[in-house]
C-alpha cells in the first residue's frame, strides 16, 4: 500500500523570547535605504536583525528550481533571494545552526494575488531544502498590534509597527531627494554620498529612537514628537551642499507598477530607474507610503459598502477617514522637515475617480486601480512626460491593468506608457520597447523647453548670469515651484522669469 503524505499547513516553531539574542531576524523586499532604517528601528527594540543581501539574476534561477512554475516573478525572484542566503549560511556553519539562528519576517496579507501566499512560496522552498523548521514569520500589513509570534520571541507591538512605518516614510523622503539631485548633479557621485551619509545618520535615530509607552502613547508620541522632523532638517542641510545645474531639459519619467517590481533597485528589474537615468531621463520613483493610503482607502470602501446592512458603518467610515486624514499629515509634515521637496502624495479619492471609468475600484489584487489611477494623475496634473509600468511576467492583476490601460491610451493617445513586461531574462527585449517611448519623451520636453525660453524671453546665458548672483538657485535643496510643465528645466525657466519680473 503507498502511504499518502497530506498537505500540511507550515507552521513556525516556537521563537522563545530567550532567544532574542542569539536568533538574527532577515527581512527584504524593500530598498537599501529603506531597509538600513527599519534595521535601526528593530536594533532600537534590541532584535538582532539583518537585511537580505539584494536580489540578484541569480536568484531567479534558484527560486524557479524550488517553487512552482506559475509563480509571478517577484515571487520566484524572493524566495530564490531568501533561498540563496540560507544555502550560503548551510554551506558555512551547517543546517542545525541556520534553523536556530535565523528567523524571516515578511510581510503577509489575505487577497486575491500571490501576496497572500508568498510565505507558502517559501515553505514550499524550505521543503525542498529540508529546512521546514527554519522559522517564517509574517507581518500583518492590515494589524498595527499583532502581539507577540508564538513562543514570545518576536513581539509585533505598537513600538514595533511604528518604527517600520517612520522608517519607510523616511526611506521614501530620501528615495525622492535621490532622483530629483542626481540627474542634475554638478559634480558626479556627490549625490551618492550625501545619500549614505543621509542614511547612516538616520540610522542612528532610529536606533536611539526614545520609546515611550508600549501602546498607544507611543503612536501618539511618534505623531506629536519633534525627534523625526529635528533629524530630517538636519538632513537637508547636508542636501543643501550638492550643487545642481537644471538647465538640462530631462525628461521626467513616473516608475509604476507591481508593488515589489516598482519599489525595488537592481537586477530584478532590470535596475531600470538607474538605467533610465544613464539614458538622460528624470525618475519619480514610486513611494512605498502611497500603498499604506491605499490600504485605508480600501477600508474606507469596505465600509462604505456595508452602509446598508450595518448601523455603525458611518462612523467606521469618519474613524478610518480621520486615521488617513493623520496620516497624510504626518508625511507632509515629514516632507515640510525637507523643505516640501520631496512629492506629495496624490489624493486616493482622485486616483479612484480617474480610474473609475476604466478598472473597478474593488479589484484589490496587486496594486488595484491605482496603476491606471497614478498614469492619469500624471498626466493630467503635468507631473510626467512618460509613464513606465513595470509589469511581473505572470502577474494576473498587472496584465488586468494593463489591458484597461489599452482603454485610457484610446482616449489619450498622446500619454506617453511603457508597459515593461519583466520576467528576469529578457533585458535587450525590455528595455528597448522603454527606449522607444523615451526617445519620444525626449522631443516632448526639449519643445517645452524652448517654447519656454522663447515665452519668456530669456536665454541660458542670461539664466546663468542671474545664478551667478543668486549661488542659492544652484543648491539641491532650493524648490523649484511646479508651473504647469513636466520638466524641471521647463518649470525652472518660467520660476527665474518669475523672480525677474519677466512673467
Ligand atoms: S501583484 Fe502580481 S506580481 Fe505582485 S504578488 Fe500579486 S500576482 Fe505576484
Amino acid at each position: 500500500m503507498e502511504t499518502v503524505t497530506h498537505y500540511t499547513a507550515y507552521r513556525p516553531r516556537p521563537f522563545r523570547r530567550e532567544e532574542r539574542e542569539k536568533v538574527t531576524i532577515l527581512f527584504g523586499g524593500l530598498t537599501w535605504k529603506h531597509e538600513r532604517l527599519v534595521q535601526g528601528a528593530l536594533h532600537n527594540l534590541n532584535y538582532k536583525a539583518e537585511p537580505l543581501p539584494n536580489v540578484s539574476r541569480a536568484d531567479l534561477d534558484v527560486g524557479k528550481e524550488l517553487i512552482d512554475v506559475g509563480a509571478c516573478c517577484p515571487t520566484i525572484f524572493t524566495t530564490g533571494n531568501l533561498i540563496s542566503f540560507l544555502k550560503s549560511k548551510v554551506q558555512d556553519h551547517g543546517r542545525d545552526y541556520v534553523v536556530d539562528r535565523y528567523a524571516f519576517l515578511t510581510a503577509g496579507a489575505c487577497g486575491p494575488c500571490r501576496f497572500g501566499q508568498y510565505h507558502e512560496s517559501y515553505t514550499m522552498a524550505l521543503d525542498g531544502l529540508g529546512l521546514r523548521d527554519f522559522r517564517l514569520f509574517l507581518l500583518d500589513q492590515n494589524q498595527l498590534d499583532q502581539g507577540a509570534a508564538n513562543g514570545g520571541g518576536l513581539e509585533i507591538n505598537l513600538p514595533f509597527t511604528a518604527g517600520i512605518i517612520w522608517a519607510i516614510l523616511c526611506g521614501d523622503l530620501l528615495t525622492d531627494l535621490e532622483y530629483m539631485t542626481r540627474p542634475y548633479e554638478v559634480h558626479p557621485g556627490e549625490t551618492e554620498r550625501v545619500l549614505r551619509d543621509s542614511v547612516e545618520y538616520l540610522y542612528e535615530v532610529f536606533r536611539n529612537r526614545p520609546i515611550r509607552g508600549k501602546k498607544w502613547r507611543v503612536l501618539a508620541w511618534h505623531l506629536l514628537s519633534d525627534y523625526f522632523t529635528g533629524a530630517l532638517r538636519r538632513v537637508k542641510k547636508m542636501w543643501e551642499t550638492i550643487e545642481v545645474d537644471r538647465l538640462q531639459p530631462k525628461p521626467k519619467v513616473k516608475i509604476t507598477g507591481e508593488f515589489w517590481l516598482q519599489t525595488h533597485e537592481g537586477d530584478g528589474n532590470y535596475n531600470i530607474k538607474r538605467w533610465l537615468e544613464q539614458e538622460g531621463a528624470e525618475i519619480i520613483p514610486p513611494p512605498i507610503a502611497v500603498w499604506l493610503d491605499y490600504l485605508l482607502r480600501s477600508n474606507i470602501q469596505k465600509l462604505e459598502d456595508k452602509r446598508e446592512v450595518d448601523k455603525r458603518a458611518g462612523r467606521k467610515v469618519a474613524l478610518v477617514r480621520t486615521l488617513q486624514r493623520v496620516y497624510r499629515g504626518t508625511y507632509n509634515r515629514l516632507r515640510r522637515a525637507l523643505g516640501n521637496l520631496p512629492y506629495e502624495l496624490p489624493n486616493q479619492d482622485e486616483l479612484r475617480r480617474l480610474a473609475a471609468p476604466y478598472f473597478h475600484n474593488r479589484l484589490a489584487g496587486g496594486e488595484g486601480d491605482m496603476l491606471v489611477g497614478k498614469a492619469l494623475y500624471a498626466y493630467h496634473h503635468k507631473k510626467a512626460h512618460m509613464i513606465c509600468e513595470l509589469s511581473p511576467y505572470s502577474c494576473m492583476p498587472n496584465t488586468m491593468s494593463i489591458g484597461a490601460m489599452a482603454n485610457v491610451l484610446g482616449q489619450y493617445p498622446d500619454l506617453l506608457y511603457a508597459p515593461i513586461e519583466i520576467k528576469g531574462d529578457a533585458e535587450v527585449h525590455a528595455l528597448s520597447r522603454c527606449q522607444m517611448i523615451l526617445t519620444e519623451a525626449k522631443k516632448r520636453v526639449q519643445q517645452e523647453f524652448d517654447e519656454a525660453l522663447a515665452k519668456t524671453g530669456l536665454t541660458i546665458e542670461a539664466i546663468r548670469r542671474y545664478e551667478e548672483r543668486h549661488p542659492e538657485l544652484r543648491r539641491a535643496t532650493y524648490r523649484v515651484p511646479h508651473r504647469g510643465y513636466p520638466g524641471t528645466a521647463t518649470n525652472y525657466v518660467i520660476h527665474i522669469a518669475e523672480r525677474m519680473g519677466k512673467m
